[in-house]
């Protein structure tokens, strides 16, 4: 967790949107929107606070976001899930992740990722003092896909937890029924969990594209735990409330470990995020987001593919991978750098997301990640100025 002179690093995030501020460079690295989510979302915890709902919560999460989120599970999915006993609440998918790897995994195991991963997945790992193993996403004419035979391989004996991503970031990958039973086939023989990171769940972007939880696959409910939270979803990702489902004695383990982490948290947004999670025109605002973030994603393909970038169009997220290497940078690490001097703009090295000499590591090394979870006027200019690099 330490950089190479023994000191504690800021996240990729942070640093950029540090660079960001610093400079004034537009800021396509964090990915946070920069419009706020439903102000009847807003208004239910500004209710909540001025109702009195200011003390600790209850430490599985108040039960009406409990039942809220089985509700969801079951009208969305048809997964079935008991809001008492199978439902946790938590401070973000962060901490669901956390106290999921910190609960399950430890020494001699292998907690198997895609690559690229989420950053916090290597952390969490390195915090349970387990072992970090991943399969890689490859560029294909169909995004970025899943090679089986490579999964397979990936694979052990000492193989505890698969920690899935779909949506994934920072790909934009949504998994396909097909991969998705090649990853459970494989659990299943080797007597694996599954822990399935959810968070963009509702940002699928292409009308034949659907996300598919790996739950609701035959026979993987038991063995399975399900992560989600509010942020993404309802443009709140300041409010960090998540939340994790799957059988009770895995969410039990969870629940021990998250009680020592932060307890309990964000007592006023959780009644608000079960008013969000079951409100119909709340539910409207979320397809709309949805169907304008597939807009802004063809308009900032279209802007960096003519600024010079090589682009793999995503399915879902608010993320687009860029290959700079047609525009002769061949480390995107060291252009992220320079890039706020050379444009005026942020990303973040698709480095961020890679195990250093891996497979992946070694085919992304000249990608950026740019986020397009922007006002249109954000990333035109933000268009404008990448023209410059040619
Ligand atoms: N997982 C992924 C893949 C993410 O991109 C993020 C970032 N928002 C998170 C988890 C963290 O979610 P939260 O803000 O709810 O903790
Ligand atoms: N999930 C956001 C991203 O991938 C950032 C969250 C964070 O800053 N940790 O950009």
């Amino acid at each position: 967790l330490l950089g190479d002179d023994g000191r504690a690093r800021p996240t990729i995030f942070a640093e950029m949107s540090a660079l960001a501020t610093a400079t004034g460079a537009v800021n396509l690295g964090q990915g946070f929107p920069d419009v706020d989510g439903p102000a009847s979302v807003a208004r239910a915890a500004a209710d909540a606070i001025a109702a009195g709902h200011n003390q600790y919560p209850p430490g599985p999460g108040v039960p009406e976001l409990r039942a809220a989120v089985a509700e969801h599970q079951r009208d969305r999915y048809g997964l079935d899930v008991d809001p008492d006993r199978e439902v946790l609440v938590t401070a973000g998918a962060t901490e669901a992740i956390a106290a999921t790897v910190l609960a399950l995994a430890g020494p001699g195991d292998e907690v198997l990722t895609l690559e690229p991963f989420y950053d916090a997945y290597a952390a969490v790992v390195a915090l349970a003092g387990a072992t970090h193993t991943t399969a890689p996403l490859r560029a294909t004419p169909d995004g970025f896909r899943l090679d089986v035979d490579a999964l397979s391989a990936a694979f052990t004996d000492r193989t505890r937890i698969v920690l899935l991503n779909t949506p994934h970031n920072p790909t934009g990958t949504v998994l396909t029924p097909d991969e998705l039973a090649a990853v459970a086939r494989l659990a299943v023989a080797h007597d694996a969990l599954v822990v399935t990171d959810e968070v963009y769940e509702h940002l699928v972007l292409d009308a034949g594209v659907r996300h598919v939880p790996v739950a609701t696959l035959p026979g993987m409910a038991g063995r399975t735990l399900t992560i989600s939270s509010a942020g993404k979803t309802f443009s709140f990702t300041g409010w960090k409330i998540g939340w994790v489902t799957g059988p009770e004695h895995l969410v039990t383990a969870v629940r021990t470990v998250k009680q020592f982490l932060t307890y309990v948290s964000g007592a006023p947004f959780q009644p608000a995020v079960a008013f969000a999670l079951r409100d119909p025109d709340v539910a409207r605002w979320v397809e709309d987001l949805a169907a304008s973030l597939a807009t802004r994603r063809d308009r900032l393909c279209a802007g960096l593919t003519a600024a010079g970038f090589d682009v793999v169009r995503p399915q879902g997220t608010y993320f687009v991978l860029a290959d700079a290497a047609s525009l002769g940078f061949d480390d995107g690490a060291a252009l992220c750098r320079a890039l706020p001097s050379l444009a005026g703009v942020v990303g973040v090295p698709v480095s961020a997301f890679t195990r250093a000499g891996s497979e992946a590591d070694r085919a992304l090394r000249s990608w950026v990640r740019f986020t397009f979870v922007k006002r249109d006027e954000v990333l035109d200019e933000a268009v404008r100025r990448l023209a410059r690099l040619r």
